[in-house]
């Protein structure tokens, strides 16, 4: 699958010091990724696609072999399915497992992959993956499937092994949708240097070590209390729902769209998107309309 899509693309490659060093990895140590999709809406899939540096295919060909992706895989059909059971049956050797989108754990027909359950897939991987990472709000907490009402019973990545009392190396990325920075950077991360610090929630710290509101460029407004009461208004946007002070994520030094905007900065609330309780409840503020509209 790598080979074939460098060959389809070409890789552009890095220049200087981060060319050198991507050289002289060996081919061998690259991480095979399998990714897999339970409830999702594959928005984590297109944005990890809209990566500048380093881009989706650099990521996908020389600092990971992409093995399966329900959307990307060139293959398809008993080919690809033939990969896949051999990966997760133990046959083929070691892979990473990504995983986006929660788990139908009380309706397993909600998302199969082939004839067999994602469950299935999982609960084999768990005993020949060398880890796993949960891509997104969704495999990491439950997200929007599992909010209340969960009609299929929905359940993150960490809670479905931890049903199982299985503990296999687990990495989460929440976010919704997830920053491509935060899962390229991260395997990058596993390729070069090991596993990164991780926070009380499994996720890496370098991403997610502060709240959104500690490092926001309106925090002297909420000091000084000046909060805004309707949108579009200067000041603080606690009172029309901002949720950073909620949510773990770099978002105010890293910007979003290859580094054009972040939420506050385009006036809107931070609607704590990678936080646990992140669409949870039926009267979650993102649920509810403003009125306004
Ligand atoms: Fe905190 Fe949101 Fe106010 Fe920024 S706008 S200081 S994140 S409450």
């Amino acid at each position: 699958m790598a080979a074939s899509l460098s060959a389809a693309f070409g890789l552009s490659g890095f220049s200087g010091p981060v060319g050198a060093a991507l050289k002289q990895l060996d081919p061998k140590h690259i991480p095979r990724l399998i990714y897999l999709q339970g409830l999702s809406c594959s928005g984590c899939s297109v944005s990890l696609l809209q990566a500048e540096s380093p881009s989706p295919l650099t990521m996908i060909t020389d600092y990971s072999q992409l093995l399966f992706h329900g959307d990307l895989s060139a293959a398809s059909g008993p080919r690809v399915m033939e990969l896949l059971d051999s990966y997760v049956d133990g046959r083929a050797g070691e892979y990473f497992l990504a995983l986006e989108g929660a788990i139908p754990e009380g309706m397993p027909e909600a998302c199969m992959l082939g004839e067999h359950t994602l469950i299935r897939y999982l609960e084999k991987a768990a005993r020949t993956m060398t880890g796993a990472v949960a891509i997104g709000s969704c495999a990491t907490y439950g997200g929007i499937p599992a909010a209340e009402g969960n009609l299929t019973g929905a359940v993150s990545l960490p809670e479905f092994y931890r049903k199982r009392q299985l503990e296999p190396l687990m990495i989460t990325i929440p976010g919704c949708s997830v920053h491509p920075d935060w899962v390229w950077h991260t395997i990058s991360h596993i390729v070069r240097v090991g596993i990164p610090k991780l926070n009380k929630y499994g996720s890496p710290e370098i991403f997610f070590g502060r709240k959104v509101h500690d490092s926001c460029p309106r925090y002297h407004y909420f000091q000084e209390e000046i909060l805004a009461r309707h949108l579009g208004e200067e000041g603080c946007l606690f009172k029309v729902g901002c949720l950073g002070p909620e949510a773990l994520a770099d978002c105010p030094s890293r910007w979003w769209n290859g580094g054009q905007t972040w939420c506050v900065n385009a006036n809107a609330p931070c609607v704590g998107c990678t936080a646990p309780i992140f669409a949870r409840s039926k009267n979650f503020p993102f649920y509810r309309h403003s009125g306004t509209g």
